[in-house]
């Protein structure tokens, strides 16, 4: 099948470069190079970011990237791509006029937008992945979102249009039914893990204090602030924050509002802010920390969770989102709601007394990843879509041959 994936800002080539990564990179880079390896031919379409890249670059996974240039060749802020959107969907349009893929799968809602304008000239059939919608993040943010006002509005549209909406999981499937999208046009296809990468057994130094990991992007919505409070509540133990603002995001002053935070709870001494990780470097920091916690306001998915588990780490994490299906409480992890630092800290503090229940727990998350979730059931669970869509799209223009005919 020839899969064209629009993903404006996040260029696999970024992650392969074995770079500090957000979910959405990981995620396309796995997906575009687990469809590669099932014979499948992949083109990812991202916005240009240095003027001196190639448009065309091959991915050592077998797929292309091609460079696409709409505004400024610089990074850009997520929330100030959308200007450029018309220009990156006309040369979606020019493209596929040339090399006509079989199925478009858009990335973000950005990419959607971008997707949609140029594949209904083409009548292709478009699958849109949000990883994160607007409705749930101005529930959270209120009037601090940043998004752009008519993101909600352009959403609809977008998954209202599109062949196939694949959720992550069971929480935005909930959350696509009340903007009013069939459930029928809905596929839940989850994030996943490298279960060769994200190992059990491996460097990962030992023989030090309790420690206690937590890993994301550096912004608000991840509850840091909460891990650090959390901290405050575990004597003796160490937090260790992984973590930066990535590629296009700025960093919005989180790590001095963490800091200021660490010396008002008395834990500065116990408190260690990595900064970014190269993504290969994350398996031995997992595989070095006693419990892995999440605690995030929300969750599109979340891949920390499961490259924990994947590391035989058991996660406890907030209630939300992805979560709720990744972790299974009293097996791989502890679920907590409401979500209080006492609480959090009493999930951990249990793991951390017992280092049995560690290990059996590690090893259930570990053996959950294997049977539910490696990048290639992943992909599988893509292509299902991508060939739903195609039929129900072949249906469409069945359905309309005069129209068609009179092309
Ligand atoms: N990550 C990384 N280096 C860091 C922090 C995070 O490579 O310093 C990676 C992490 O291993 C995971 C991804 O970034 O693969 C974060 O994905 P997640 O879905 O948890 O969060 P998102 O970025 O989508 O909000």
């Amino acid at each position: 099948m020839k899969i064209a994936m629009v993903a404006e800002c996040a260029s696999p080539l970024t992650e392969l470069g074995g770079e500090p990564a957000s979910g959405r990179t990981v995620a396309v880079a796995a997906v575009a190079a687990a469809l590669t390896r099932a014979g499948h031919h992949v083109t990812v379409y991202t916005r240009r970011q240095d003027p001196h890249t190639r448009t065309e670059v091959p991915a050592r996974e077998g797929y292309r990237v091609v460079h696409v240039p709409a505004g400024p060749p610089r990074p850009l802020p997520r929330d100030q791509v959308l200007p450029f959107l018309g220009e990156f969907g006309t040369f979606l349009r020019r493209h596929w006029s040339l090399r006509r893929p079989d199925v478009v799968h858009a990335h973000f809602w950005m990419s959607g937008l971008a997707a949609e304008l140029a594949a209904r000239s083409h009548e292709l059939p478009v699958v849109v992945s949000f990883h994160g919608l607007g409705t749930v993040k101005r529930r959270f943010h209120g009037l601090a979102d940043p998004s752009p006002r008519p993101r909600i509005r352009f959403e609809r549209l977008i998954a209202t249009r599109a062949a196939q909406v694949l959720a992550t999981c069971t929480d935005e499937v909930n959350e696509l039914s009340r903007m009013g999208i069939p459930r029928f046009r809905i596929a839940v296809v989850p994030g996943g893990v490298d279960p060769a990468l994200f190992t059990p057994e491996g460097p990962g130094d030992r023989g030090r204090p309790q420690r206690v990991l937590t890993v994301g992007r550096l912004v608000r919505r991840k509850g840091f602030d909460l891990a650090v409070r959390t901290l405050a509540e575990l004597p003796g133990t160490e937090l260790l924050i992984a973590g930066g603002a990535v590629g296009d995001e700025l960093d919005d002053g989180e790590t001095r509002r963490l800091r200021r935070l660490a010396t008002d709870y008395g834990v500065t001494e116990r408190l260690r802010l990595l900064g970014p990780i190269a993504h290969t470097a994350m398996p031995p920091l997992y595989r070095a920390s006693d419990v892995v916690l999440c605690t995030p306001w929300y969750e599109p998915f979340g891949l920390v969770p499961l490259e924990a588990m994947a590391c035989g780490r058991p996660v406890v994490a907030t209630a939300v989102g992805g979560m709720l299906d990744t972790v299974v409480d009293g097996v791989t992890g502890r679920l907590v709601a409401p979500p209080e630092p006492a609480t959090l800290a009493r999930a951990v503090r249990m793991l951390l007394d017992d280092a049995q229940l560690r290990a059996r727990w590690g090893a259930a998350g570990r053996q959950r990843v294997l049977d539910t979730f490696t990048w290639d059931r992943v992909a599988a669970a893509t292509l299902r879509a991508y060939e739903h869509a195609i039929a129900t799209q072949g249906g469409s223009l069945a359905a309309a041959p005069i129209a068609a005919g009179a092309r």
